[in-house]
């Protein structure tokens, strides 16, 4: 069974994308069979690793309106990598869902007639409490939030701490919340350094070690097509996703563990 991580955060622009894209290719390059899908009609995670949203044979649409098993592209161009990509199709499963009963587990239903073969999903969100979203945490094991330590951060961390519980309380009683990912970190401002200080008051257990920071080759990689660990392996960037991915995958197996334990 894969362990499935949702990447999510309601606020717009805090880095979902970058950290679900770089995660996803760094458990391929670390040996772990990964799928990344894509749940936003921006198809920002489609586009960042190289495939062409506009272009597409199949897509999250299909896998959400249709009952036909997911079809996922392998990427030959990365290690241990396979993509369900989003189309812009996607913004309209949201208005067919409408329609549908038990909406909110079209994708949950969706990634349990893939084929048994991946260590990891890891899914992209889009930025708003939409139905698309809902299905994201609805199907995932874990949900890792990204945060950009800046002004008003705790309090879109609040709202996004409620949905959580929401979400275990009506959907999904098994959603755990992985952790709380720092990105865009700028260590010379003051403001950085207060609200790294109040995140860590404020969510001593859950607040990850490696912190992302800010970094030019993280911004420019999506326009290559290319995960950090392939558009440039020996960047800081590319070491903090790696070393995220890291602490990640050491909270799943402990978790694993100790469920064998129980
Ligand atoms: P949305 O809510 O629109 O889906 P998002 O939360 O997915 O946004 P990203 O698209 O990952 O956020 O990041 C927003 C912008 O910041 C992008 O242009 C991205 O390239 C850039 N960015 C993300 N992480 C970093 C970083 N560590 N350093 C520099 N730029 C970054
Ligand atoms: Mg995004």
């Amino acid at each position: 069974m894969p362990q499935i991580i949702t990447v999510s955060n309601q606020k717009g622009g805090v880095g979902k994308t970058t950290t679900a894209v770089n995660l996803a290719a760094a458990l391929g390059a670390l040996g772990h069979f990964t799928l990344l899908v894509d749940m936003d009609p921006q198809a920002n995670a489609t586009s960042a690793i190289g495939v062409d949203p506009n272009n597409l044979e199949a897509s999250t649409y299909e896998a959400l309106v249709t009952d036909d098993p997911p079809k996922a592209h392998v990427l030959q161009e990365f290690k241990n990598i396979a993509l369900l990509p989003a189309s812009i199709d996607l913004a309209g499963a949201e208005i067919e869902l409408l329609e549908q009963e038990e909406r909110e587990f079209a994708l949950k239903r969706s990634l349990a007639r893939l084929d048994d073969i991946y260590d990891y999903i890891v899914i992209d969100c889009p930025p708003s409490l939409s139905v698309l979203t809902i299905n994201s945490l609805v199907a995932a094991d874990w949900v890792l939030v990204p945060v950009q330590a800046e002004y008003l951060a705790l309090e879109g961390l609040s709202r996004m701490m409620l949905m959580i519980q929401r979400i275990q309380k009506r959907y999904q009683a098994d959603l755990k919340l992985l952790g709380i990912v720092t990105t865009m970190f700028d260590g010379r401002t003051n403001l950085a350094q207060q609200v790294l200080e109040e995140l860590r008051r404020a969510f001593p257990e859950k607040l990850l070690k490696t912190m992302i920071n800010r970094s030019v080759r993280l911004s420019e990689a999506p326009s290559f097509g290319k995960p950090i660990v392939y558009y440039d392996p020996r960047s800081t960037g590319s070491e903090q996703y790696l070393e995220l991915t890291r602490e990640i995958i050491h909270v799943c197996d402990e978790e694993t563990r100790a469920r064998a334990r129980a």
